[in-house]
């Protein structure tokens, strides 16, 4: 970390802006916004000043800068576009111990202004450390788009009940309390406009005799079902991110990518549940009583699964017991392998020319055969995309052919797809078997078979170097 990023309170502090120009302004108004007493130093005056110094919100004082005139501020900003006097505000504030900031000249500085979000009393502040001025300010532009414009307004009514909610809850309580109102039917109320009926909504809450019952569980607990793609990070839901972030515990598969796991809240307890074929960390049984054991603890529970969850995912039955014992639980879909897969290897699953349907359908061996619809998946026009394949490839591609797909059809293996380690290899289906065993492709991977395959020659972007 090359600075320290501090929040500074200027209020009624006098602050000395140095040069006249459109740039000193916009500084000038900054400090303002922040309370400061301004003084603008500078021989004349840019049009952009005009309204602040009408209402006297500014001093003007008509002059070249002197090392003198920075006697009694608290802080210099140096606007002037005229090195020479900028590099002389920087060295009489340092001499001064002054705070100083040169416009665009870091090597002058000794603090630089972040590029800031600002929805009072909430602020954003994102800085580059002066690497790229231009980049902190295209993160402050995807900032601006994920933070609603009244979370000043949330903000401040978080304020006002801040000394009450300290009074009545314990500390781990208080967390709790806060992240359910701040994401519940009181900040929408806030988000809507209605910031009357939002205040009474939260001193009703406070209010309810209930909450002394220690036996009530201020939040009860819950489990969110939470898809969490094919591997990579950023292919997750808004929503999926937002409940990781604010688990208390997170169970999760084998398929859940070491980067999306790093994203979950760093104090959330982890547990395994496992899934590798044939042995199972903690068998189904046991993890749908996990589930509800720690969400009966009055735990936030996110169950994470790779992928989407109700695909071949086994969320269904998951939910089923906890549906059965009244434990209040959601649904986060995810991007299923399928779409990961298809995407980053640049193969469409549905394409005008050549495939107006697609199936995805599970390999997995039982007893070591497959009892699936052949005919009805060897149809013309028709991607198949087989999950947990590999084990009978063999026994699918002769079961394809012998139904009536050329054994020309093409066909694509995905390991790890959107994953640095992704592998992309194409065959067909006379060939496939033989791909699998000599490329030593393992788990987890995607075949997709049909004509789409062939786009790929195309088609393909995504080429992590292996
Ligand atoms: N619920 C998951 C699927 C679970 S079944 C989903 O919606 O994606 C597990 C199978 O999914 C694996 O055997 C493999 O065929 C496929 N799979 C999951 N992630 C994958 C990945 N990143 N690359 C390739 N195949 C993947």
């Amino acid at each position: 970390m090359d600075y320290l990023p501090i929040f500074l309170d200027i209020r009624e502090q006098p602050c000395l802006v140095v040069g006249g120009c459109e740039v000193a302004a916009r500084k000038s108004a900054l400090l303002l916004r922040a309370g400061a007493r301004v003084t603008v130093l500078a021989p004349s005056l840019n049009a952009a000043f005009a309204a602040d110094l009408a209402a006297s919100r500014i001093t003007h004082r008509a002059a070249i800068f002197g090392d003198e005139d920075l006697a009694g501020f608290v802080l210099a900003i140096a606007a002037t576009g005229d090195d020479t006097v900028n590099r002389a505000v920087a060295a009489a504030a340092k001499l001064r111990r002054i705070p100083v900031n040169v416009v665009d000249q870091p090597a002058l500085c000794s603090f630089i202004m972040p590029s800031i979000i600002d929805r009072a009393p909430v602020i954003v502040a994102v800085s580059s450390g002066g690497a790229s001025p231009v980049l902190a300010r295209l993160l402050r532009a995807r900032l601006e788009t994920l933070i609603p414009a009244s979370y000043g307004r949330l903000a401040a009514l978080a304020a006002v009940f801040r000394d009450q909610v300290k009074v009545r809850f314990k500390p781990s309580e208080r967390r709790r309390f806060w992240e359910r109102v701040l994401q519940g039917p009181i900040a929408e109320l806030v988000f809507s406009g209605r910031d009357d009926e939002a205040r009474k909504a939260l001193q009703e809450t406070l209010d309810d005799k209930r909450l002394e019952d220690p036996r009530v569980s201020l939040t009860g607990g819950e489990v969110s079902l939470v898809g969490a793609g094919p591997g990579d990070p950023d292919l997750l839901t808004f929503r999926a991110l937002r409940l990781m972030q604010r688990a208390d515990v997170v169970v999760y598969d084998r398929l859940v990518s070491q980067r999306v796991l790093d994203l979950v809240r760093r104090d959330a307890e982890r547990i395994y549940a496992g899934k590798e074929r044939a042995k199972h960390a903690l068998p189904q049984e046991d993890i749908n009583h996990l589930l509800i054991r720690l969400a009966k603890e009055g735990k936030r529970v996110v169950r994470l699964k790779g992928g989407d969850p109700f695909i071949f995912g086994r969320g269904g039955e998951e939910l089923d017991t906890l549906a059965a014992e009244g434990i209040p639980f959601q649904v986060v879909p995810g991007i299923t392998a399928a779409s990961g897969c298809a995407s980053y290897a640049g193969i469409p699953l549905t394409h005008r020319d050549c495939a107006q349907s697609v199936v995805f359908i599970t390999g997995h061996l039982q007893d070591g055969s497959m009892d699936l619809n052949w005919p009805a998946l060897a149809q013309p026009r028709q991607t198949i995309v087989f999950y947990m394949g590999l084990l009978g490839i063999d026994i699918l591609c002769r079961e394809l052919v012998a139904h009536g797909l050329p054994a020309a059809m093409p066909a694509a293996l995905i390991q790890q797809g959107t994953t640095p380690e992704q592998r992309v290899l194409v065959g067909d289906l006379a060939t496939l078997p033989g791909i699998v065993r000599r490329g030593g492709v393992r788990a987890p991977t995607l075949i997709i078979i049909g004509e789409v395959v062939k786009l790929r020659d195309r088609l393909k972007w995504f080429e992590p170097e292996g």
